[in-house]
């Protein structure tokens, strides 16, 4: 029996009430009933002064003071309609908890650009994912998996190192469900069309119930094209990486149904600066086999069974699969500590000492970073979808509350300054949503020149531009539920702390306004592929092609000096990413999307969210960005 049966069943006629001359109305409506008869007190709706209030009063002149009347109301409110509830604390004006949705067909801006750039197939998994995604149930996972974060143990009791972390089986859970989808490295064998747009549909619906655990699916997705450099350790690994079963543990790879991917470049003495790094590779004397001696300071995941490993051999910065345990041998991979992080607390993030730890060495001496750069690449596009997935999370959340909250008489939703804001929010996830989209169908069209252009030039602008936005668009839509968007409950918090993240890893906003000013000087297709995506929406707008002219004044000067003009990297970069989520919006999202977006980013930009100009169709939008419980 549900909630709802069960205080159905509950629930009787109260006898100082004699027998009802009506038949009873069932819970639900009575908690509507006694909810509005209690809303009728507000001094919105004349307090005790209202019509029916003023008839009570009459005849109970006694009940005088506003404390008093309202006791009498609550009470009788509440008696009348069956509903046990202490006087003194009837519940009422709190929007019901946004579970028991599709969290998938909810989002229109994905669902479209998954039958853009998906296979069709895919969409009744998405949908299943979708329900998954949108259950009580699987929030709950969620909250546990971020409050009990994981241990880690050193040493066993005789003082022998383990290092091994501990999570709460609700991180196993999420993640099972995650390789179950395929999310982690399924594209790279699976025979269906267009797996990386599909994968990334996913991703989006998924990532919307926990952040942290997508850390290891990322890398492990994003280790695949890096490990095929040597066909030997893809031969070994690619099939274990891909399979769609979660087995956790340190065991022996060929013992495993399914294992993970890492990666530790960032050191102490420089992150970003990875040619600082000062771990040592020393070559045992077997083919291809090397001894790492050093430290890493950020190694996330560090549970998974292989990890990408930057370290300097005598030649230069190189780049080494080292596996947890080698041949059944516990490979020195020793956890100092784990991070004690902002957000992204259900992952585990370590620092790590190597010593005389093995590692097969992948791609040449001293290429290191251009081995390594095509799982940069593909996290890059990871931190794009993750960041877009928070947007859509907390616009859910920030419309689901405005559209149950009631202030001053009147829902917020219905307030024109709300729906200002909860419109401009809106437009700013549907825009991340429909970029990230397209670059992981890039992914796909990797063949072709065009796309391949286009995602090397759009990752560093799309994930400068989007994962800089979430932060303060995060915080704008906490803010839209008030004291409440401040309290843990209501998951706020947990994505507001989350929001960061995507800007700093793999790469900060600098690194990519600085990426994108070297494919500027390198790369002269990666510009033409550019303009190319932007121009197929030229005349659908007439801001969008002004914006197009005055980017490309500014793309002409820094062309002429890149290093001379690294400080309008950034102006340059949100300018480009602009252009593209107008392009796109332009030729794909409802007018009413498209008009906000160009009004409010490619004509003028203020400061703060919600400062709209006349005339927009904030309604269109808001009822789009909605969401619905089935
Ligand atoms: C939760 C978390 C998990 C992580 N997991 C991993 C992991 O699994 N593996 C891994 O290898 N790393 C990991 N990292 C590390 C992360 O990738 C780095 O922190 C990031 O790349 C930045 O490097 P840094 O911290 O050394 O900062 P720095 O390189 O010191 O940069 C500091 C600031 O300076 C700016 N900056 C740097 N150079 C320039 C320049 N030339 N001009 C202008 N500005 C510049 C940067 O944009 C940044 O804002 C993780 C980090 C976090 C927070």
């Amino acid at each position: 029996m549900g909630w709802l049966e069960q205080a159905n069943a509950k629930v009787t006629w109260p006898t100082s009430f004699g027998t009802p001359r009506t038949p009873l109305p069932d819970v639900r409506a009575r908690l509507a009933a006694a909810e509005a008869l209690t809303r009728r007190l507000s001094p919105a709706w004349g307090g005790y002064g209202g019509s029916a209030a003023r008839t009570v009063w009459k005849w109970q002149p006694h009940i005088s003071s506003p404390t008093s009347r309202h006791r009498w109301w609550t009470e009788m409110s509440s008696r009348a309609y069956g509903v046990e509830v202490a006087v003194t604390h009837i519940v009422t004006n709190q929007p019901p908890p946004l579970v028991g949705r599709d969290v998938f067909a909810d989002d229109h801006a994905l669902v479209e650009a998954t039958r853009r750039h998906a296979a069709q197939t895919a969409l009744p998994r998405l949908h299943e994912l979708g329900v998954l995604a949108g259950s009580g149930q699987v929030q709950r996972w969620a909250v546990e998996a971020d409050t009990n974060s994981p241990q880690l143990r050193t040493h066993d009791r005789y003082g022998s190192r383990l290092d091994e972390v501990t999570f709460h089986p609700a991180w196993h859970l999420l993640m099972t469900t995650a390789v179950e989808f395929g999310l982690h490295a399924a594209p790279w064998s699976t025979p269906e069309p267009a797996p990386h747009a599909t994968r990334a549909a996913g991703f989006l619906v998924w990532s919307q119930v926990e952040s942290a655990h997508l850390c290891p699916i990322s890398m492990t997705y994003a280790a695949v094209p890096a490990l095929r450099t040597d066909a030997g350790l893809a031969a070994t690994w690619e099939p274990r990486l891909t399979a769609t079963t979660y087995d956790p543990g340190l065991r022996r790879p060929a013992d495993k149904e399914g294992c993970l991917a890492g990666m530790a470049m960032t050191e102490k003495q420089g992150g970003s600066d990875v040619r600082a790094n000062t771990t040592l590779a020393e070559h045992t004397g077997d083919d291809g086999w090397y001894a790492l001696t050093g430290h890493k300071w950020f190694c996330s995941a560090p549970m998974n069974d292989v990890f990408l490993v930057l370290a300097q051999t005598r030649v230069g910065l190189t780049c080494f699969a080292v596996p947890r345990l080698d041949d059944g041998v516990h490979n020195a991979f020793r956890l100092q500590r784990l991070k004690d992080k902002l957000g992204n607390r259900a992952n585990a993030s370590a620092e790590v000492e190597f010593d005389q730890t093995l590692g097969m060495r992948l791609g040449d001496e001293g290429r290191g970073v251009a081995t390594i750069i095509e799982m940069v690449a593909a996290t890059r596009l990871d931190c794009v979808l993750g960041s877009a997935a928070l947007m859509r999370r907390a616009v859910a959340e920030a419309t689901w509350h405005a559209a149950h909250r009631s202030a001053f008489g009147s829902l917020l939703a219905d307030a024109p300054l709300m729906q200002a804001v909860l419109a401009d929010l809106a437009v700013e996830s549907e825009a991340a949503t429909v970029l990230a989209m397209r670059l992981a169908a890039s992914v796909d069209g990797g063949h072709d020149p065009l796309e391949h252009a286009l995602r090397r030039i759009g990752l560093p602008v799309a994930k400068y531009w989007v994962c800089k936005r979430t932060p303060a668009m995060v915080g704008e839509a906490l803010e839209c539920l008030g004291g409440n968007g401040y309290v843990e409950e209501s998951g706020m918090p947990r994505l507001y702390r989350e929001a960061p993240l995507n800007s700093i890893w793999e790469g900060a906003g600098n690194i990519q306004a600085l990426d994108l000013l070297r494919v500027l000087a390198r790369e002269p297709d990666a510009v033409a592929a550019w303009h190319a995506e932007v121009e197929a929406a030229k005349g659908a707008d007439h801001r969008l092609d002004a914006c197009l002219h005055e980017t490309d004044a500014l793309l002409r000067e820094v062309g002429l000096d890149p290093a001379g003009t690294t400080h309008l990297a950034r102006r340059l970069a949100s300018r480009m990413a602009l252009l593209l989520q107008g392009s796109l919006l332009a030729r794909f999202a409802p007018a009413a999307v498209a008009d906000l977006f160009c009004a409010t980013r490619l004509d003028r930009m203020e400061g703060a969210f919600g400062a709209l100009p006349t005339g927009l169709d904030v309604s269109a939008v808001l009822d789009r960005a909605t969401p619905e419980r089935s």
